[in-house]
């Protein structure tokens, strides 16, 4: 029995896995780009879901994918279509076992698992891939994809990328204690701009906020380079960096919007290689 041919991707769909078996070859054909949103299964203070890197890096997925369509369809079709991937909801997170709720799969699973990934979607043709890490503690691992890629699938296009890091201008412009970070000022302003249900307002506690109220070991960690990596106990014990309770919804949104512009900006640049 011949398969049918067809010459169009329903234009609704936006994620992989809603395309038939019919229409993953043409989005391959065509050279569609795919995103692939991981974050991380952990805690995240006493005031936001365990979920946390998942819902905004599968947040910016949508986000990054809805625009570029919209970009084509004003291009006629030209610029190309993006698609979703199913999201990898477990990361590297063993600096965040002290508290209940975490579920660490390590770098060594995190690895085969998005590399196994990758290695499908490039042997049956795919050729550009963005990954949106919600999870900073993902980025070594990603790196180390990376790298083999280039001995076992030079042509393929890999690209990852943090979300928080790349608003720059909105998380300068954003007041912040001198320690700021995981479950902070910048992410639970963004958790409250995607779904303020989800935040538990009331636990919003600050944690660990200045450099001089940590140890030795720790404080040193807090130097990007050279690196040194220490569990967030030692920092503080609710595993907050910052202070949540200045969080806004409206400085989620200006963060979401930076980020989601940038990412849109280089898939483009992606989209034209
Ligand atoms: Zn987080």
């Amino acid at each position: 029995m011949t398969r049918p041919t067809i010459t169009e991707i329903r234009p609704h769909i936006r994620s992989y896995a809603e395309l038939t078996s019919l229409e993953v070859e043409l989005a391959k054909d065509r050279a569609s780009l795919l995103v692939l949103p991981v974050g991380a299964c952990e805690q995240h203070g006493d005031g936001l879901p365990l979920g946390t890197d998942n819902i905004r890096a599968a947040h910016v997925a949508r986000a990054v994918v809805d625009r570029l369509t919209v970009l084509d369809e004003r291009a006629g079709g030209d610029q190309g279509r993006a698609f979703v991937l199913p999201g990898i909801d477990y990361g590297v997170s063993p600096h965040h076992r002290f508290l209940p709720g975490t579920i660490n799969i390590g770098p060594q699973l995190f690895i085969d698992l998005v590399a196994s990934v990758v290695h499908q979607l490039a042997d049956a043709g795919f050729d550009r891939l963005l990954v949106i890490t919600g999870h900073g503690g993902n980025l070594a691992a990603l790196g180390v994809i990376q790298q083999s890629l280039l001995a076992t699938h030079p042509d393929f296009v890999f690209a990852y990328a943090p979300v928080s890091a790349l608003a720059t201008e909105a998380t300068a412009a954003l007041p912040r204690t001198e320690i700021s970070g995981h479950c902070g000022e910048s992410e639970t302003s963004q958790m409250l701009a995607i779904d303020e249900s989800l935040v538990d307002t009331d636990h919003l506690n600050p944690g660990a906020t200045r450099l001089d109220d940590l140890d030795p070991r720790a404080r040193l960690s807090r130097t990007k380079s050279p690196s040194t990596a220490v569990t967030f106990d030692r920092y503080a014990d609710n595993g907050v960096l910052g202070d949540p309770r200045t969080a806004t919804a409206t400085a989620g949104e200006g963060i979401l919007g930076e980020v989601v512009d940038r990412l849109v900006a280089y898939c483009q640049e992606l989209q034209r290689l």
